[in-house]
C-alpha cells in the first residue's frame, strides 16, 4: 500500500520555539486523540492504569497523555482484550493520547537478571559474561528476537518484531515503538555495535509489519510508530543509529517519530540525548524513555527531547516522599505528625487544596490506600507543572534562567 502522508493520518508534529542550541524546542503533536503541547511529561500507566489514581484525577492534574507497557498488558489481561476494549484509551477511560513502549527493556530486562544494571546504575563492570551468566536469566536474545519466561507464571514466550507490532496494534495506542535491543552499561564495545546492527534490523521489519498492519486495521485511528536510537555512550554508534533510523524508509513508509533508548549514565543523559538529536530531523517528534529526576528533565529538554516518561513521582509517592520546590522529603517523618499545612506550599494540586501533611502522616501510618493515591495526585502535578513552566520559560527566552533558579532551590538541601 501506499503510506498517508503524516497530516493526512491525523499525527503530525509542528515546532514551535527553539532554545539558542538548536536543539531544545517546544512544539505539538497531533494525534488522533488530541495535541500534546510539549515538551511534556507522559505518565506512566504500565498496567493501563496510574497506580491508585483514577484517570479523571490523572486529567484533572494536566497530565496529556499516558505510556502503558507492551509486555505486561500482552501477558495481563492480554492484548486481544484491550483490542476487543476499544484500545488502550477506552479500555482504560484515558479520552486523550496514548503511549506503548515494545516490551522491549522490559523482555531484556529478564535477560538481565537484575534489573537496576539496566537502568542508569552504572557500575563502572564492562563483561558481557557477567550479563550472560546470570543466575535468574530469563530471557534469551538472538537475532530473530526474544524468548523469555513470563514472570508472572513461568510460560514461555517469544516476542519478535512482528510480535511487538501486533501486540501494540491491538494496544491501539497512539505513538507505539520499534521493538529493540536494550544492552547494558556493562556490554563491551564489541557486544553494543552487534546490538545495534540487530536493532537496526528490527526496525526495519518493525516498519514494514507496521505498514501491513496498519492496511489491515484500516478503519482504525492511525498509530504513529516511532524508532528507538540505540548505542550506549558512544557517540559515534548513537549518531549512526539516529541518522540510520531517520533515513530508513520501507514500502514509502518512514518512522514518524524516534524514542532514545538504553543505557544512560545520569551524567552523560544531556550529552548522548544532544548526540542524537542533531542527527535527527526537526520536524519529528523524540521521546526520551524512561528518566527519572528533575535534573533529568532540564538536561533532556534543553539536549532536543520533546516527551519522556517517568515513573518516579508516582513511585516514591507511594512511599511517602513528596516533591517540592524545595527538593524532595518524607511525609513519613514525625516532623509532620502535627504539621497541618499542604504538602507544599502554595501548590494548585487537589491534594494539597483539601489535606494536609498531618493527614497524609496519618494515612501512610495506618497504612490506608487513600495515602498513595493523595500523594500520586501532588507528585504527578509538581511534575505536570514543573515541565509546563519549562515550556513556558522557553517561550518566553528564559529557559537558562529558569533552569538556574529550579535546580538551585530543588538542590539546596534545605530539607
Ligand atoms: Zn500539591
Amino acid at each position: 500500500m501506499t503510506a498517508e502522508s503524516a497530516a493526512d493520518c491525523g499525527f503530525s508534529f509542528t515546532p514551535g520555539t527553539f532554545l539558542p542550541n538548536g536543539l531544545g524546542r517546544t512544539g505539538v503533536i497531533h494525534t488522533p486523540h488530541g495535541d500534546i503541547r510539549t515538551p511534556a511529561f507522559i505518565a506512566v500507566g504500565t498496567k493501563a492504569t496510574v497506580k491508585a489514581v483514577l484517570p479523571e484525577s490523572v486529567a484533572g492534574l494536566g497530565a496529556q497523555a499516558v505510556l502503558a507497557n507492551a509486555y505486561h498488558l500482552f501477558l495481563q489481561p492480554g492484548s486481544d482484550i484491550v483490542d476487543a476494549a476499544g484500545g488502550l484509551g477506552a479500555f482504560m477511560n484515558w479520552p486523550g493520547p496514548t503511549f506503548t513502549d515494545s516490551g522491549g527493556f522490559q523482555v531484556m530486562s529478564l535477560g538481565v537478571g537484575f534489573k537496576k544494571v539496566l537502568a542508569m546504575d552504572a557500575t563502572g563492570l564492562v563483561d558481557d559474561d557477567v550479563i550472560a551468566d546470570g543466575k535468574n536469566r530469563l530471557a534469551h536474545v538472538d537475532d530473530d528476537g526474544v524468548t523469555f519466561t513470563s514472570h508472572l507464571n513461568g510460560d514461555r514466550h517469544r516476542f519478535t518484531p512482528e510480535v511487538s507490532m501486533r501486540i501494540q496494534h491491538e494496544l491501539g495506542a497512539d505513538i507505539m515503538f520499534a521493538f529493540d535491543e536494550c544492552t547494558t552499561l556493562m556490554n563491551t564495545r564489541g557486544y553494543q555495535e552487534r546490538s545495534l546492527e540487530r536493532t537496526q534490523a528490527w526496525a526495519v521489519r518493525c516498519l514494514a509489519e507496521h505498514d501491513r498492519l496498519t492496511g489491515e486495521r484500516a478503519g482504525k485511528p492511525y498509530q504513529a510508530l516511532f524508532a528507538v536510537v540505540q548505542g550506549a555512550q558512544y557517540e559515534d554508534l548513537r549518531q549512526q543509529a539516529a541518522r540510520e533510523l531517520a533515513g530508513l524508509e520501507v514500502d514509502g513508509r518512514r518512522f514518524d517519530g524516534f524514542g532514545i533508548g538504553g543505557a544512560l549514565e545520569k551524567e552523560k543523559l544531556g550529552t548522548i540525548v544532544g548526540w542524537v538529536c542533531s542527527e535527527l530531523p526537526a520536524d519529528k517528534p523524540r521521546h526520551l524513555l524512561g528518566i527519572s529526576e528533575p535534573d533529568d528533565f532540564f538536561a533532556a529538554i534543553e539536549a532536543g527531547a520533546d516527551t519522556f516518561d517517568c515513573v518516579m513521582p508516582s513511585r516514591v509517592a507511594r512511599n511517602a516522599a513528596i516533591y517540592t520546590g524545595e527538593g524532595r522529603y518524607n511525609v513519613n517523618t514525625a516532623a509532620n505528625r502535627r504539621d497541618f499545612r499542604p504538602l507544599e506550599d502554595g501548590c494548585d494540586c487537589y491534594t494539597c487544596a483539601h489535606y494536609t501533611r498531618a493527614y497524609l502522616h496519618h494515612l501512610f501510618k495506618a497504612k490506608e490506600m487513600l495515602a498513595a493515591t493523595l500523594a500520586t495526585i501532588h507528585n504527578e502535578r509538581f511534575t505536570v507543572r514543573l515541565v509546563d513552566d519549562i515550556r513556558a520559560s522557553i517561550e518566553a527566552g528564559r529557559f537558562a534562567a529558569f533552569k538556574a533558579e529550579f535546580l538551585g532551590r530543588f538542590y539546596s538541601g534545605r530539607r
